[in-house]
């Protein structure tokens, strides 16, 4: 195949510009590679999630962006907290406090915090705007093919290697790795900013079950400036069954669970309610092959339990950048495995057992009162 006349070459094209690929960029830089960072939004751009990033994942971060953990705290809006508070399907309320704190900072900030310290501290060049539509196999590498944002012909690049860090569904799994996203296996959540959310407590996350609405739960986390991020997700194939929209079942949830109605009663909304996939990691796939990797959730790195995706997207994206700098992409796959996807295993077992028996949740009410199982939670959990 010819190449089009106008074409960027570049070593690494890391395909978006979330925590994954940021992470992908930073791991890279001073490497000599000629990397660029190519993503479909204008930043600061708005990224549905529950805004729930771990310190961990500044701390992976601390190596290749110094100064980045202060910085956060110094610039970012934000509410720290140590402990989270589950209600459970029976009603009991179980709390256990972290070893170190989490942080609810809006994604839009967080994620633009992120790109703008690649773009500072980096010599990767970012194209923000250009929507990748294709990638295409030739001689010397991949051929990239974008759209700018009003659907005009973007700039086409060839890379010798990409790196999929375009979230879910990813483009990069479905083209260069052959791997359609598995509706098995994932998750769809729904969230929504609300003001005048009462009964919290300071430095505390709220996690809430209830026995119509299993195996989805509730959240309601609190944010800078007297908001809360509140949210609702569920395994697309238990809400499929229910044949309920998600939107729908976050507000009969919000409206039939007592202590929600309770909190929610005047709350306002203070955005639309957004949702998104979650790609749970739970069948094995490939995570790298001739001249591509995925990362974070283009490579399915989702905890089953939580949820949670940021902290394996920037470990994952990191991983991927020391893995093409270090000449060792053929490592990248059983690194995955080893390091997120073994890891997860437990969750996944946690996950079906609690789907058939959800009694055991409120079994963990009990145990939790005993430190060897609040120690072993905290172990399986990071
Ligand atoms: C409702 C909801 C709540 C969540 N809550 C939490 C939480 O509280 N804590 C937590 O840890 N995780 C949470 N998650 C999961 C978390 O959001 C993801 O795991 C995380 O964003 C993954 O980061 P990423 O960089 O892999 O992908 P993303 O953050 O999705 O970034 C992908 C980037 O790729 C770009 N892109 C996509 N396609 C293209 C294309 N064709 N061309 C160019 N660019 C493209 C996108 O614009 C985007 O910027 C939640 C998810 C949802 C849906």
């Amino acid at each position: 195949m010819s190449l089009p006349n106008s074409v960027i070459e570049a070593d690494v094209l890391i395909a978006g510009a979330g925590p994954a690929g940021c992470s992908a960029a930073l791991a890279l830089n001073g490497s000599g590679l000629s990397v660029v960072l190519v993503d479909k939004a204008t930043f600061p751009r708005t990224k549905v999630c529950g805004d729930s990033v771990p310190a961990h994942a500044l701390i992976s971060l601390e190596p290749f962006s110094h100064g980045i953990y202060d910085d956060f705290l110094e610039e970012l809006p934000k509410v720290s907290f140590r402990s989270s508070v589950m209600i459970l399907p029976n009603g009991n309320r179980f709390e256990f406090s972290w070893p170190l704190p989490g942080y609810v900072t809006e994604r839009r900030l967080f994620d633009d915090f992120l790109l703008q310290r690649v773009a500072r501290q980096t010599s990767t060049k970012v194209y923000a705007g250009y929507r990748i539509i294709d990638y295409q196999r030739v001689e010397g590498g991949v051929l990239v093919k974008t759209r700018s944002v009003d659907g005009v012909a973007g700039t086409d690049f060839l890379a010798r290697t990409v790196i999929g860090a375009d979230g879910a569904p990813s483009l990069v799994s479905r083209k260069l790795g052959g791997q359609p996203p598995d509706q098995e296996v994932v998750g769809h959540a729904v969230r929504g900013y609300f003001s005048d959310v009462v009964g919290l407590e300071p430095g505390t996350e709220y996690i809430f079950y209830h026995p119509r609405f299993f195996p989805g739960y509730f959240w309601i986390f609190p944010m800078a400036g007297g908001w809360v991020n509140a949210g609702y997700g569920m395994a697309e194939k238990y809400r499929k069954k229910s044949g309920v929209p998600l939107n729908v079942l976050f507000e009969r949830f919000r409206q039939e669970h007592p202590v929600v109605r309770e909190m929610m009663a005047r709350a306002k909304p203070e955005s639309d309610l957004g949702g998104g996939m979650v790609p749970f990691s739970a069948k094995k796939q490939r995570w790298a092959g001739d001249g591509w990797l995925l990362t974070g959730d283009a490579a399915s790195l989702v905890d089953p339990v939580s949820g949670d995706g940021i902290l394996y997207a920037v470990r994952s994206g990191l991983q991927a950048g020391l893995a093409v700098r270090n000449g060792r992409q053929h490592e990248y796959s059983g690194r995955v495995e080893e390091l997120f996807w073994r890891r997860m295993k437990n969750q996944r077992k946690v996950m079906s057992l609690v789907t058939r028996m959800p009694g055991i949740i409120s079994l963990a009410s009990l145990l939790g009162r005993y430190p060897w199982f609040r120690r072993a939670l905290m172990k399986g959990i990071w």
